[in-house]
């Protein structure tokens, strides 16, 4: 049991790993498959170490041969990725039919991580995660088009009052989500949990100087609100 949620664990981490170079990759408009990544200090490869998930950045102290700190948001993003898909698949039980939500859940998870460093998603990825999720929701019977629905004008009234503070993804995204939630006072839960949690974490991480844009991604906060919404209550 404890092996295959470690295998889960590795194996969730490398392929957030991979994603985090692919996107920056594709950015930059590099080739995306070839070479590992480089010191952005030295331009050396940084050490191979890093080529393991979270263990590697742990056992090289966060630092290049050069001296050089690494960013810490590839062991953090690494890290919260492993620990969700061992999270999903502990609550959904271990079997053949837990497979592909979890895989859903990950990919929505995949585009927070883009919202995040970047403040900007690539469409083709929102239709890619999103198809995803609902072809999950779907197979699991358990869609509710009228919760998607709600969050959609919520977001969509929002949009058009403070253009600033969300952005045209954030609708997608919500109500996308929201699809997976029943009854509509629950997915206006999960807009209230959403919103609060970004009010708070993002307040304080912008407070504490951790945050150089002055808005806040949204993506992760609504991830948040859905897994704990849709989980807990
Ligand atoms: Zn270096």
């Amino acid at each position: 049991m404890i092996l295959i949620y470690l295998v889960a664990f590795f194996l969730a981490a490398s392929f957030v790993s991979f994603f985090n170079l692919f996107d920056d990759r594709r950015r930059r408009g590099e080739n995306w498959v070839a070479g590992r990544s480089r010191c952005e200090s030295c331009g050396r490869r940084i050490p191979w170490p890093y080529l393991i998930p979270v263990l590697g950045y742990i056992f090289c102290r966060g630092r290049c041969t050069c001296g050089e700190k690494i960013s810490p948001y590839h062991p953090l993003s690494e890290g919260i990725g492993g620990a969700l898909v061992v999270f999903l698949l502990h609550y959904l039980g271990m079997e053949k039919a837990s497979v592909f939500p979890v895989a859903a859940v990950f990919l929505m998870y995949l585009l927070a991580l883009e919202d995040s460093r970047h403040q900007d998603v690539f469409t083709g990825d929102l239709v890619v995660g999103g198809a995803f999720f609902v072809a999950a929701l779907i197979l699991d019977g358990s869609i509710y088009p009228l919760s998607g629905a709600f969050l959609f004008c919520l977001i969509g009234a929002l949009y058009f009052l403070f253009p600033k503070a969300v952005g045209e993804g954030d609708i997608y995204y919500a109500s996308i989500l929201a699809l997976g939630i029943g009854e509509i006072w629950r997915s206006y839960l999960f807009f209230t949990v959403t919103f609060v949690s970004a009010a708070l974490i993002g307040g304080g991480l912008y407070f504490f100087k951790c945050l150089k844009q002055k808005a806040v991604p949204m993506f992760p906060f609504f991830l948040l609100g859905f897994l704990i919404v849709g989980i807990y209550l």
